[in-house]
């Protein structure tokens, strides 16, 4: 049988679908070995967290479990540990399949990250992660606990007087704004959030309810994001959280690896050679998908696949990657507007950091349209009852296009998968929702149900 290879490092195709905002499915020529790969991040990165760092953060969310059951009810029926549930999602794949013909082999799941509790959305563990370090350092240092206390003493007066002569600054598109903001004003600590014009109004509403500073910023999120940076540089009082580049943000994303592990130990479900495991991450700036892309590659090697989804008006990282520019490169420079409904994902330049540390990692990316986040969230919400913001659908085209597109076929075949995929699991990990007002979420479900949308 003659065996046709697509040339997949042909790079003026992958633009040329980039700059007409056509939906495509990139396969990574630099992807490598994980253990060739993991020895050259090591040599280049000297600041990535190790798994023992990673477990170490762990630990450290843990003990502040006490003092969130005490700041945020909702996390009382798991002891204070913030985790999403990891759902199966049989009736999507099965309306899904109705709708479009065909198989998606394999079983499939939903990370719901979406409902994660204190910010509903996947900014809940990097940007939750970031404050208590920075909450634990300076209660360690003031006295006012020891590593053994029960942190729930920080539910007082002494801990707020400590924190609220701390701002925290962060730039933002909308989530990881409320997250900081929620977490930093519970705490006690003064928080202004930069974020562009456009941020959704119910975000910039809630945040000012909560006592957070807004600053709207008329450019974009990159300004949003430079304003923010320079305005602490003037004080030890002031912390910018870095979206771009922050290891603590990486770190605390990277925590949801051992929590996946455990999870899918506590279901049986094996991964190895035989039983390759997909993940599908909605990326933006890249932090919270290649936190967590990094620890699963510490964790489960090669036998983790993952792909990165993003909008076909903000593909910053599948552009980054594919020419080997990394943050050096912008959306606008293809001509692209960067206009999407999906918060978090409209970004034009992706952090330079994060793709570097993926770019030898992941197995492909690929983008979606807005239409189809819409028709997505109607039918996950009438199949599986809950609801997600737009951006939280990225991940849900994962399998489809391993199965629906040539490219993936091609994938497939070229990696010795088709046979195991029978074994397989694809975990599509839903990043927000949990916030969105009723009103809100109606009105995007309706958009859904009214959007025709072709595979
Ligand atoms: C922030 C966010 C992402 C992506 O995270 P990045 O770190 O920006 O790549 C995905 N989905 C939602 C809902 C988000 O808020």
């Amino acid at each position: 049988m003659e065996s046709k290879t697509i040339d997949k490092s042909n790079i003026d195709s992958v633009l040329s679908d980039l700059k007409a905002y056509k939906e495509q499915l990139w396969i990574n020529p630099h992807k490598k070995k994980y253990s060739e790969a993991i020895a050259t991040l090591e040599e280049e990165f000297s600041i990535l967290p190790t798994l023992d760092d990673i477990i170490e953060a762990d630990q450290r969310l843990r003990r502040f479990a006490p003092l969130f059951q005490k700041l945020f009810p909702e996390t009382i029926a798991k002891n204070g540990l913030i985790e999403s549930e990891l759902t199966p999602i049989e009736a999507f794949q099965r309306s899904l399949i109705t709708f479009i013909g065909g198989r998606i082999i394999g079983s499939w799941s939903a990370k719901l990250d979406s409902h994660l509790e204190i910010a509903g959305s996947v900014k809940a563990r990097g940007g939750v992660y970031e404050v208590i370090y920075l909450a634990e350092q300076l209660a360690l240092k003031s006295g006012l606990i020891t590593i053994s206390s029960d942190y729930s003493v920080l539910d007082s007066s002494e801990a707020r007087n400590l924190f609220s002569q701390y701002t925290l600054v962060v730039g933002s598109t909308g989530n990881l704004g409320l997250s900081i903001g929620i977490i930093g004003t519970a705490l006690g600590f003064n928080v202004t959030v930069h974020m562009s014009q456009d941020a959704k109004s119910w975000k910039v509403e809630l945040l000012k309810h909560k006592g957070v500073e807004v600053v709207l910023h008329a450019s974009d999120y990159s300004m949003a994001v430079e304003e923010g940076r320079k305005s602490t540089l003037q004080s030890p009082y002031c912390y910018f959280i870095d979206d771009e580049n922050s290891i603590l943000l990486f770190t605390g994303y990277a925590v949801a690896a051992l929590r996946l592990k455990e999870q899918l130990d506590s279901k049986n479900q094996i991964v190895d050679d035989a039983h390759p495991l997909f993940i599908y991450l909605p990326c933006g700036v890249g932090g919270a998908p290649g936190g967590i892309s990094y620890g699963l590659k510490l964790i489960y090697g090669d036998n983790v696949r993952i792909f990165f989804a993003e909008p076909t008006h903000s593909p910053c990282m599948l552009l980054g990657l594919a020419t080997e520019k990394h943050n050096a490169i912008s959306v606008s420079e293809l001509g692209l507007d960067n206009i999407t409904d999906a918060d978090g994902l409209a970004v034009g330049r992706a952090s330079g950091f994060v793709g570097r540390v993926v770019s030898t990692l992941i197995d492909g990316a690929y983008t979606i349209s807005d239409d189809k986040l819409y028709w997505l969230l109607y039918m996950f919400s009438l199949s599986e009852h809950k609801g997600l913001e737009p951006s939280a659908l990225a991940g849900f085209t994962g399998p489809i296009n391993l199965f629906y597109d040539t490219v993936g076929f091609e994938y497939l075949l070229e990696n010795n998968l088709l046979e195991k995929m029978e074994n397989a699991h694809h975990i599509s990990w839903a990043t927000g929702g949990g916030l969105v007002p009723e009103s809100i979420m109606t009105e995007f479900i309706s958009r859904g149900e009214k959007t025709k949308i072709e595979f």
